[in-house]
């Protein structure tokens, strides 16, 4: 089975290893005689899964003893209201930097719920920079401020997390997760959908300090409550099993390859394999700010002429898939996640190479 190489932002592509893997077990998951999928939640076997699941990534992140990693449902979108359901209950107000059509998301619903003060936006110039924030613009009684710190859309991404101070910080961390070494500790809460960076679509990942647990108001849905998950051990209903088991694989993947440092090397490498490629033509361009750039998502355009739809097609034929920018930025966008390989990367780079030589 050839593979090709998948640059899209999400489902996006995961280690061939651990396909293997998964397909090695699919049929009988040790000693069981039946898939993981098919496994009780609550059998022995079950809780081993997501016993180290949890306990990798608390390795990987270096995660503090009092945060709870909780393994959801309903996507990072579903945050964009548990987020403000959970915490936004004490003044009813807060602070977020608006970096993007997923941020736009977060504010929207968090509006429903308290008092949204945008205190930073790039909206200005497209997205396509990060704008300056610091301490002296956070409101002290603000229940938490909210990050998006990679746009998956725009290709920006925070390179310096803010100091909130007292106030927590909160951060949709969907398309960086475990891609570059951050200190969970400047964090109150940490969300990402596992479909960019962590396994397959279905699973959201909950990084919360224990803290912020308990704040929801009377009416709050159990489902909805952090609550509830963090005293079920993320077992009060069926979680999605099968993506908590992928998810440990490649927990396992990136921690055999020496965990998330060395995966930052090699995904700056990659980026400024790229970026330097960019940067050094004279028929792409970057429209992200330097400052601003993201290792994980890279957009890029031809500005000369219309030649997007011809490129993608031809991209495509070379084996090199999902390059289409999205929608509400055009051009083309490489998202070169964790499990995306640098020889990937060079695939991507020697063809727009050929693509420059032939339309320029
Ligand atoms: C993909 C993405 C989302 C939406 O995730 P779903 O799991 O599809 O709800 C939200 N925020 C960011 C930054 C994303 O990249």
């Amino acid at each position: 089975m050839k593979r090709v190489y998948n640059f899209s932002a999400g489902p996006s592509m995961l280690p061939t290893a651990v396909l293997e893997k998964a397909q090695q077990e699919l049929l009988g998951y040790q000693s069981s005689g039946m898939s993981v999928m098919e496994l009780s939640h609550r059998s022995s076997l079950y809780t081993e899964v997501i016993t180290q699941a949890e306990q990798l990534l608390r390795d990987l992140m270096n995660i503090p003893d009092n945060y709870k990693v909780l393994f959801i449902q309903g996507g990072a979108s579903q945050q964009f209201a548990m987020v403000p359901m959970n915490l936004l209950t004490g003044s009813g107000k807060v602070d977020i930097v608006n970096t993007g059509s997923w941020s736009k998301k977060a504010i929207k619903e968090a509006k429903k719920y308290g008092q949204v003060r945008v205190i930073a936006s790039s909206e200005d110039k497209n997205f396509t920079y990060i704008p300056h924030v610091d301490r002296s613009m956070f409101d002290p009684e603000a229940d938490y401020v909210h990050i998006t710190t990679n746009n998956t859309i725009e290709g920006t991404a925070f390179r310096e997390i803010p100091d909130t101070g007292k106030v927590p910080l909160v951060a949709d961390m969907s398309s960086n997760i475990l891609s570059e070494e951050i200190d969970v500790s400047k964090f109150g809460l940490i969300y990402a959908g596992a479909q960019k960076n962590i396994g397959p679509a279905g699973l959201t990942v909950v990084i919360i300090r224990e803290d912020l647990i308990g704040k929801a108001s009377e009416t709050c849905p159990t489902m909805l409550d952090y609550k509830t998950h963090s005293n079920s051990g993320s077992l009060y209903n069926t979680p999605p099993t099968f993506a908590i088991y992928m998810a440990k694989l490649v927990f396992e993947w990136l921690t055999n390859r020496g965990g998330i440092a060395a995966m930052e090397k090699i995904n700056e490498e990659k980026a400024n394999l790229l970026y330097d490629y960019i940067d050094g033509s004279a028929f792409y361009e970057s429209p992200v700010q330097k400052d601003s750039r993201s290792i994980m998502t890279i957009p890029f355009v031809i500005p000369a002429r219309d030649l997007d739809a011809t490129f993608i097609s031809h991209a495509q034929a070379n084996g090199l898939e999902t390059l289409k920018g999205h929608r509400s930025v055009g051009g083309m966008r490489a998202s070169i996640y964790n499990a995306m390989p640098i020889e990937g990367v060079h695939a991507l780079v020697d063809f727009m190479k050929e693509f420059e030589d032939q339309n320029s």
